[in-house]
């Protein structure tokens, strides 16, 4: 690196320190902290974050980051001065008042949400988002529109994605997987997935997810695994990353939580160790990383290889699973069924509850569709494309917490990985052959390592755009995806 990049370089120290120990609080409040802590929490965190945006918007970080910009030549340099006037720009773009503004609204409408989804009242929450609606399309004014004020909002999320992105890869999957569903709901042979529920104690299961994590290739010793009771991963080092998993009467959520939170937590260690604690290292997009969370839950996870090696050890830890044959347990882990709940849905189904949620935002957006008229809108949606209809607002338009955070563009990312997943994984089968045959044997490094050199270790050095042409040579699509799932599904479900 050369002089110019030194001031950069420590700007940049001082922001990780205090972004890992925002991190770290934030870990703890989901995981370990007493309730009593609370309070004090939300005023350290705020402060953290205040001291934050005061040294990321700095005369002397705009002064530092030109100088690099300037000097930069290598792609490493090149990069680190990209990702940094990127971050610079979007961080300088907002009002200070719209900052505050925003922040007391969010923090307001998450309460009233909370409120409004126990008691199923869409009344008591209707102001409140109808406020966040108006905030994001002024904060989409405020970064700048220059195609669609959904772009701008999901560039926050997505670097580089447009709303003409999405509307391709919701056109391209909406019928095939609207009449798929539809075609292995009415054929009657539903599997059996009553074995998988049940008073599971808790050790043997931590045992059992720590083992498969650990096999796929997490490192623990860079690594561990606690619980919260809506899993996520996190870190604040290529040297220390975080799973958390949770322990429910569905013995699945522990298994599939813990694989899927694997998927993104090797993404995060597979990073360059030299590139530690700067924006080089750790995923470079939601969408991507939710690519590699998803080939590991269900590429991987759900595959008959997978299970061919656990299954047994599966039930040595859990004896009532000793008479289920191998077959079975596939088909059920691979049940298909049209639900209310997004964060419940089957891999599926999933992307159905997505685009629902993504047609409604650019009509809220715009302006097409008011407020007031969001839980019938939503439950003609999930009629048309999921053939069922919400029994209350609850487990309706009031199920996820996203609007009342006032994150609106940022569902589309879930989609996005689920298509990437299959994307990767059928140039990785074109490069190196189907691995799955090594599953039953535990090998995964095969598929470890490709994604090692392809992704995990390029970290965020390239776009997000730019990695999926790079590994994949085109951009993204939702051919491999749709071929993946009609063959997988209609193997599955005996379709023709
Ligand atoms: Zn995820």
């Amino acid at each position: 690196m050369s002089n110019a990049f030194e001031s950069l370089a420590k700007i940049q120290a001082d922001l990780n320190a205090l972004g890992a120990a925002s991190a770290l609080m934030d870990w703890d409040q989901q995981t370990y902290m007493p309730a009593g802590g609370a309070e004090a929490r939300a005023v350290q965190s705020s402060i953290l974050s205040r001291m934050r945006h005061e040294i990321a918007t700095s005369d002397a970080m705009e002064r530092a980051i030109r100088e690099a910009e300037e000097a930069a030549e290598s792609e490493e340099e090149l990069a680190l001065v990209r990702i940094h006037r990127r971050s610079f720009d979007k961080a300088t773009k907002l009002t200070p008042q719209f900052v505050e503004e925003k922040s007391r609204l969010t923090s307001e409408g998450h309460e009233v949400w909370v409120k409004a989804r126990r008691g199923n009242d869409f009344g008591l929450f209707r102001p409140v988002l109808e406020k966040l609606v108006e905030m994001a399309r002024e904060e989409a004014e405020q970064y700048g529109i220059d195609d669609h004020v959904y772009t701008t909002l999901l560039d926050l999320y997505e670097e580089g994605a447009t709303k003409a992105d999405c509307d391709r890869m919701f056109d391209a999957i909406r019928g095939p997987l609207v009449d798929l569903v539809a075609e292995i709901r009415d054929c009657g042979r539903q599997p059996d997935n009553g074995f998988l529920f049940g008073d599971w104690p808790i050790e043997p299961q931590r045992a059992f997810t720590e083992r498969i994590a650990g096999a796929v290739g997490f490192d623990f010793d860079r690594g561990r695994q606690d619980t919260a009771p809506h899993p996520f991963c996190t870190g604040w080092s290529v040297g220390d990353i975080r799973l958390t998993t949770r322990f429910e009467r569905y013995l699945g959520s522990a298994i599939f939580g813990t694989l899927h939170e694997a998927g993104h937590g090797m993404y995060e260690q597979g990073s360059p160790k030299n590139w530690d604690r700067t924006p080089l290292a750790g995923g470079v997009s939601l969408g991507i990383h939710e690519s590699q969370s998803r080939t590991w839950e269900n590429l991987v996870g759900r595959s008959r290889g997978f299970w061919t090696r656990f299954l047994p050890d599966l039930q040595q830890a859990f004896p009532s699973l000793a008479s289920v044959g191998l077959d079975d347990f596939v088909r059920a882990v691979n049940r298909v069924e049209p639900s209310l709940i997004r964060v419940e849905a089957d891999e599926l189904t999933y992307n159905l509850h997505i685009m629902i949620r993504y047609e409604l935002e650019c009509d809220l957006l715009t302006g097409a569709l008011a407020v007031a008229d969001l839980p019938e809108a939503w439950n003609e949606k999930y009629r048309s494309y999921l053939g069922i209809v919400p029994e209350s607002d609850s487990n309706g338009c009031l199920q996820d917490v996203h609007w009342s955070m006032g994150a609106l563009g940022y569902f589309p990312t879930y989609s996005m990985g689920n298509l990437l997943s299959v994307q990767f994984w059928t140039t990785m089968t074109q490069e190196i052959g189907d691995p799955e045959a090594g599953f039953a044997e535990g090998r995964f490094e095969p598929v470890f390592e490709w994604l090692r050199e392809k992704i995990y270790s390029v970290g965020s050095l390239k776009t997000p755009r730019d990695l999926v042409l790079s590994v994949t040579g085109r951009p993204m699509g939702a051919e491999d995806y749709l071929a993946h799932m009609s063959a997988k599904y209609r193997g599955l479900y005996g379709l023709a």
